[in-house]
């Protein structure tokens, strides 16, 4: 067997351990593994294309397998929880940057040099770069949003879908040019125009990836995250055809399908059309904070709330970001089980939006140990919520905020809710009456049936647990 084809083997192998993997991730029973076993297919890729290189720099792999291994390996240790979404931002912008520098590289080293590459591998490039930058900037502006560096708030100004379209334009002329370079210009000493139109599409790009993203605010950034998730996958597949590599095309093509998979049941959970979201300015409603709320909240003590839990048949709890913030996943854990004990039926319902990224109430509950089969969706629960004795929310709002259902002024309107207002009694645990991500009013605080557990959600659930335990 030829090496050629021994490593056209290992790059299948490689894939189908990327399949396996995506497929494992997308049950938390099985996710662990799918994580595994993702890496080893990353590990065989990673391997058979150094056995590829004719002429590998050592020194340089081993400096960017240690740097690399290093602010991975810390990253993964430093960072909290709640800092994991930005985190993940950031990841697929530095996706798209590597896609983007891979693209350069190619044309530096390789087209500037000889010349020699077809029309299909000048596009590639172009498109690697474009995406790649894109992806860098937008997630960039996406990680500083929900780190809180910038404002959340959705930056709006007139025109500004013309000014994209007029950019988007001028990047697509500039990459005509580019693309129409001859070789042999290149020879000559054409290089210059070819790095002036590379270089104005870095820019331009870069602005794209700005612009496109903070208009966007509140409610709309996880279809954000999904979509520039997607986009830093299409880079790598640029990339892919860029080198004529299998196994880049086969991940890169993996990570933006399962990106754009994402960003549809995020839409749908949002309740907003792809379309609205990828040509609209998106985010727009959420400028506006919707009707204020006033009443009369009644508080309720940690005695009085375990009472009522007490007395409670079945049980719904409804985790939200405040349970990241608190880290009270494993406290809620334990008031679950004194609840069953207590011959409670407990249920966890996870809003697909709650938190603040995709599947993270259902990371912070398997790392608690919550038994999977206890997890349930708004549409199991929601049909039947006059029948639950007690909703117990834990740091949500949003996600529960009833104007989304009642109020057509509300910038939340639309969004399916878990409705907690219509089980017989709800108990909010949070600090404040302040709002949530999205910046609007909840009328939930002020309705008859709903009491709330003001506090740090962990020192709440905490002293349930000890009521309990009394
Ligand atoms: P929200 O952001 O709506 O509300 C969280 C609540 O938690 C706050 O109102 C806050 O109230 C409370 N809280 C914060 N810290 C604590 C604490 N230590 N103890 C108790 N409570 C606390 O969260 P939801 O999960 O309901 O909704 C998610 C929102 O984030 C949605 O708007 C969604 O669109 C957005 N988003 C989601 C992403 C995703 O992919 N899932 C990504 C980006 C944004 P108080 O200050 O009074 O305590």
């Amino acid at each position: 067997m030829s090496p050629e084809l021994i490593r056209g083997l290992c790059y299948i192998v490689a894939s189908i351990f990327f399949v396996l993997g995506l497929k494992m991730l997308s049950s938390p029973l099985t996710a662990r593994k799918g994580n595994l076993v993702s890496a080893i297919g990353m590990l065989i890729a990673v391997v058979t294309t150094l056995t590829a290189m004719t002429e590998v720099k050592w020194v340089w792999v081993l400096v960017g397998v240690g740097l690399g291994s290093a602010i991975g390996v810390s990253a993964a240790r430093l960072v909290r929880m709640t800092a994991m979404p930005e985190m993940v931002g950031l990841f697929n912008g530095f996706g798209g940057l590597a896609s983007l520098l891979v693209g350069w590289s190619e044309f530096h080293w390789k087209w500037a040099a000889t010349g020699e590459f077809e029309l299909f591998t000048i596009i590639a490039i172009f498109l690697t770069i474009l995406i790649g930058g894109v992806t860098f900037s937008g997630s960039l502006v996406a990680f500083g949003k929900l780190s809180g560096t910038i404002t959340g708030r959705p930056v709006l100004y007139k025109g500004q879908n013309i000014v994209k379209a007029v950019i988007l334009i001028t990047i697509l002329v500039l990459g005509i040019f580019f693309c129409a370079q001859k070789p042999d210009q290149l020879n000559a000493g054409g290089t210059t125009d070819a790095y002036f139109l590379l270089i104005g599409t870095v820019v331009l790009a870069f602005v794209l990836g700005v612009l496109s993203t903070i208009p966007i605010g509140g409610a709309d950034m996880p279809v954000v995250i999904c979509l520039l998730n997607s986009y830093s996958g299409l880079a790598v597949c640029a990339a892919g055809f860029v080198f004529g590599n299998n196994v880049l095309i086969v991940s890169g093509s993996l990570v933006g399908a399962s990106g754009i998979i994402l960003t549809n049941i995020m839409c749908k959970a949002m309740n907003r059309s792809l379309a609205n979201v990828l040509f609209s300015g998106f985010g727009a409603a959420a400028s506006s904070k919707g009707r204020s709320y006033q009443g009369q909240a009644r508080p309720v003590s940690a005695e009085d709330a375990y009472l009522i839990l007490e007395a409670a048949r079945n049980v719904v709890f409804v985790p939200g970001y405040g349970m990241a913030a608190a880290q009270a996943q494993h406290v809620v854990r334990e008031l679950g089980e004194l609840l069953d004990e207590n011959g409670a039926e407990v249920k966890y319902c996870i809003h697909p939006v709650a938190g603040r990224m995709p599947g993270h109430m259902n990371v912070l509950l398997a790392e608690a140990n919550v038994p999977y089969e206890l997890l349930v969706e708004p549409q199991d629960v929601n049909p039947t919520m006059e029948m639950v004795d007690v909703a117990v929310v834990i740091g949500a709002n949003d996600v529960v905020n009833p104007a989304a259902r009642d109020d057509k002024s509300s910038p939340l309107w639309g969004m399916p809710i878990i409705e907690v207002d219509r089980a017989r009694i709800c108990i909010v645990l949070k600090r404040s009456l302040n709002p949530g991500f999205a910046g609007v009013d909840n009328p939930l605080f002020f309705k008859e049936n709903t009491r709330m557990l003001f506090g740090d959600a962990k020192a709440s659930v905490g002293s349930l647990v000890s009521e309990f335990k009394q």
